[in-house]
């Protein structure tokens, strides 16, 4: 049996953030998906739909035999599961659970895309990306630390939460 490694990101900015983020983490566990390492939580400004509350991000590594399309529909059970609306695409949302990376694997279809299209640009998923697998390549071999050293200037807009632990 092949087993992926796959990095998940996870965000909320509704409610009970943290919450939120416990609940997601442990209905990944309930369906069968091995969970190897969880980063911190990081709150995040918003970006592209900007008036919105603050997010809480983090990001897990896992395990699955699973292929991609079978996770994501997983992954979008959850999200319904725990009450997810989508009134608004980049709005407010209790949950959002995202397919980052899945192996060295690039997906380009249209309900999928792998690696995660903005991830690149993001500093509240290559900071904790970082955090829990320092040595990271994209497909393209591109290091995290690389793709991190360009987002720089960002920094003002994230911040690691202490004493949080989503595991
Ligand atoms: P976003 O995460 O971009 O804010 P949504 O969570 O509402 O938006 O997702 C919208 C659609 O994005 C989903 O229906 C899904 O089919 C698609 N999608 C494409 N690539 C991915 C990915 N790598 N991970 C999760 N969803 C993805
Ligand atoms: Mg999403």
């Amino acid at each position: 049996m092949v087993e992926h490694t796959v990095f998940l990101g996870l965000g909320s900015n509704i409610g009970d953030r943290a919450g939120n983020l416990k609940k997601a983490v442990k209905a990944i566990k309930e369906h069968g998906l091995k969970v190897e390492r969880v980063s911190s939580v990081y709150e995040s400004k918003p970006v592209d739909y900007l008036d919105q509350p603050d997010f809480y991000n983090a990001v897990m590594e896992i395990k699955t035999s699973m292929g991609p399309h079978d996770l994501l529909e997983i992954i979008q059970t959850i999200e319904l599961d725990m009450g997810r609306k989508r009134p608004l695409l980049k709005g407010p949302r209790i949950i959002d659970i995202d397919i980052l990376m899945f192996d060295d694997l690039t997906v380009n279809e249209g309900d999928l895309t792998i690696p995660h299209p903005y991830m690149k640009d993001r500093m509240f998923v290559m900071l904790p990306i970082v955090e829990i697998r320092k040595n990271a390549r994209f497909p393209d071999g591109e290091s995290i630390r690389r793709v991190l050293s360009r987002l720089k200037f960002e920094t003002d807009n994230v911040r690691k939460i202490k004493d949080l632990d989503l595991r």
